[in-house]
């Protein structure tokens, strides 16, 4: 499944609130706005291929419902696959 295929089917598509998966920073707000958009992740039909796409590319911010801040996944982490990656959590 490309990119753009998987991508259109988020829970997170045209919501209004597009910067919860954008937190900055680590306060409140951030903190916030990270649980908010996890919450919605959780319930996303493509959220293992949405945290593959993220650890895949290196992106930051809330990705199947994890927080990826920049630099955070080392290349060895990146070896995971998201099924486990979120079992660890
Ligand atoms: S897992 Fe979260 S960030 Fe990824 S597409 Fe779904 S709702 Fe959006």
């Amino acid at each position: 499944m490309s990119a753009y295929t998987w991508g259109t089917q988020g829970a997170c598509v045209g919501t209004p609130t597009p910067d919860l998966w954008h937190p900055n920073g680590n306060g409140v707000q951030a903190q916030r706005e990270t649980q908010e958009a996890s919450r919605i992740c959780m319930m996303c039909p493509i959220q293992i291929e949405c945290l593959q796409y993220a650890i895949d590319n290196r992106v930051t911010g809330v990705w199947g419902g994890v927080r990826i801040p920049e630099g955070n996944i080392s290349g060895e982490d990146r070896a995971y696959k998201p099924r486990m990656y979120l079992d660890s959590l």
